[in-house]
């Protein structure tokens, strides 16, 4: 046998550069699943499920090719639980000319994979990845000589680079970046009527294993009951087409607002195809380019939707293997909390943390602002190691990948590493989320008020936060207003402050709020 073409969980792309150089009658594929991706860290039993049945499905579209794949199970007999071990027996087996693979997403996968091939003395070929936009040189290339480096010009040099959304060579519209149309919140009449995502029941690939992870996990946060989320190109190419159809022309509208039990509103839940290589970014960008100049969606949601995936996505990544490995280690703010127990169960009378976590437990999914200026804000606000926070994250939400989860969280959420993600902390009380989402009415929580049983969690933190740490803030010129408020709170209302924010520290759930609720 010549090569031994390996493909990883989230590299289920039928154009990638490993298969197209791959030779059925020469070269094995060879796909493994691997107990450890599942336990490294703790794991949603959605996402555990989502990988295995794209996996599966793929394994069959490749045989159906004409390709020999050679295929290991979860519960194969003799299976050694981590992706290395079947990697050096599949290499012992088979006796390759070589290992050749796309480059892995997460560093930890490369660094096992070029280990196991180096210690087994056989030559590993990396493919570039040709999924992204946006190349790890090019980045790098961008990135050399810039002091810092703000997603919005690496958008533009983006946007020009591959001609998109441009006329006569000028941002369409005349604009690059229309955000601020695109922050509304509901008002008091709600979201009203919003079509249903197009989900999509699980055929006899999926319902078996679905029944696996059950079995093989049943300790795993998360249900299995709402499973609908694409596995395959074809299902991943019909929720694009519903979301360019139905949802794109809303989306910029409301893109940052949040509504109780309403938990996908205009979002297009493709995060995961995307992540896993079932859709190509070029054709989402396109799809939504096209709606626009047939004058099926506006400008402004056509914007808003592009630079989440050619600004935002590329953007990420490229800072992901800019500071791999340290980034995974940075606390620029010196937070040592724990992670407090609610986020497994959602059990707090918050209302908009149990929406949050409740939705995120029973779908595996939750929208941008709601795990920036909800998950993400309270343990920012509260101090949580950001260690653990990236650990939540990166376990229960099905697109989780740690080069797009982590600069997210540690990054853009926490400002853990100082800055290089995020200009500022996104830092704000309990009125930011009352302002975007219906969650205060029916809480037991003021967001006006920052002390007393009745403050706001949120809101009692966050001032707390800007205490705590506005010696470090102080220099950055984008905080000056917020830290400028400070100056008009007694010190005696600081003392109160502080002495709730440590009673919050202690129990973290507020449970003390349980009394007020009922
Ligand atoms: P939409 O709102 O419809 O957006 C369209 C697409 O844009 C998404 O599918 C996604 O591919 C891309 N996108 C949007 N925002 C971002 C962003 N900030 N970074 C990268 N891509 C973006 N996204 C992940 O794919 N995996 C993660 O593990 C992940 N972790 C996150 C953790 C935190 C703390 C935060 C604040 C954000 C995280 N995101 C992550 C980004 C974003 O929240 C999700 O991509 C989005 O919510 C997915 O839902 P959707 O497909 O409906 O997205
Ligand atoms: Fe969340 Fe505070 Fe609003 Fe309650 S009052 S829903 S805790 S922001």
């Amino acid at each position: 046998m010549r090569n031994l073409v390996l493909i990883l969980g989230d590299q289920l792309d039928a154009d990638s550069p490993a298969l197209a150089a791959a030779d059925p009658e020469h070269d094995l594929i060879w796909m493994a699943e691997a107990a450890e991706e599942s336990t490294h860290v703790w794991s949603h039993k959605q996402r555990i499920a989502l990988f295995l049945a794209a996996m599966r499905h793929f394994r069959d579209h490749l045989r159906d090719q004409g390709f020999t794949v050679d295929y290991t199970e979860l519960d194969a007999p003799d299976h050694g639980g981590s992706l290395s071990s079947e990697l050096s027996r599949a290499i012992e087996k088979h006796r390759p000319e070589k290992v050749v693979l796309v480059e892995a997403g997460e560093y930890r996968v490369q660094h096992s994979i070029e280990g196991t091939c180096n210690r087994l003395k056989t030559p590993v070929e990396f493919l570039d990845d040709t999924h992204f936009l946006c190349s790890i040189d090019d980045f790098r290339r961008h990135a050399e000589g810039r002091k810092s480096l703000r997603m919005e010009f690496f958008y533009r040099e983006m946007r020009k680079r591959h001609g998109i959304l441009l006329d006569d060579g000028k941002p369409a519209g005349g604009d690059w970046n229309y955000d601020r149309e695109n922050r509304k919140s509901f008002g008091k009449d709600g979201p009203g009527e919003i079509p249903e995502p197009t989900r999509h029941e699980p055929d006899e690939i999926t319902r078996e294993v679905l029944e696996l992870v059950e079995r093989r996990f049943p300790g795993h946060p998360g249900s299995l009951d709402t499973f609908h989320w694409p596995v395959t190109r074809r299902s991943a190419l019909a929720r694009l087409r519903s979301f360019i159809d139905d949802f794109l022309p809303n989306f910029g509208d409301f893109q940052d607002a949040m509504w109780a039990d309403r938990p996908h509103l205009y979002h297009s839940l493709i995060s995961s195809s995307l992540n896993l290589k079932l859709l190509h970014p070029r054709e989402v960008i396109k799809a939504a380019e096209s709606a626009w100049r047939e004058g099926k969606a506006p400008l402004a949601a056509t914007e808003g939707f592009i630079r989440q995936i050619l600004g935002w996505r590329e953007y990420v990544r490229g800072i992901y293997w800019l500071h791999m490995p340290d980034y995974l280690e940075r606390n620029a703010l010196g937070a040592d909390q724990p992670l407090p127990d609610f986020y497994w169960t959602g059990r707090t009378p918050m209302r908009c943390l149990s929406q949050v976590v409740g939705q995120t437990l029973e779908f595996g999914h939750a929208h941008h602002i709601q795990r920036l200026m909800v998950t993400g804000l309270y343990a920012l606000l509260l101090g949580v190691k950001p260690k653990a926070v990236h650990e939540w994250y990166l376990a229960v939400y099905v697109d989780a990948i740690e080069w797009v989860e982590l600069p997210n969280t540690l990054g853009m959420s926490q400002f853990a590493d100082g800055g290089v993600m995020a200009s500022k902390p996104y830092c704000a009380s309990g009125k930011y989320i009352q302002r975007m989402s219906n969650y205060c009415k029916g809480c037991p929580f003021d967001p006006a008020k920052r002390t007393g049983d009745q403050a706001c969690p949120f809101t009692t933190l966050y001032w707390d936060f800007l205490l705590r740490n506005q010696p470090q803030l102080e220099g950055n010129p984008r905080m000056s207003m917020q830290l400028r408020n400070l100056q008009r709170i007694s010190d005696e209302e600081k003392s109160a402050i502080h002495d709730q924010a440590d009673r919050l520290r202690a129990d973290p759930a507020a449970s003390h709020a349980v009394d007020l609720w009922f």
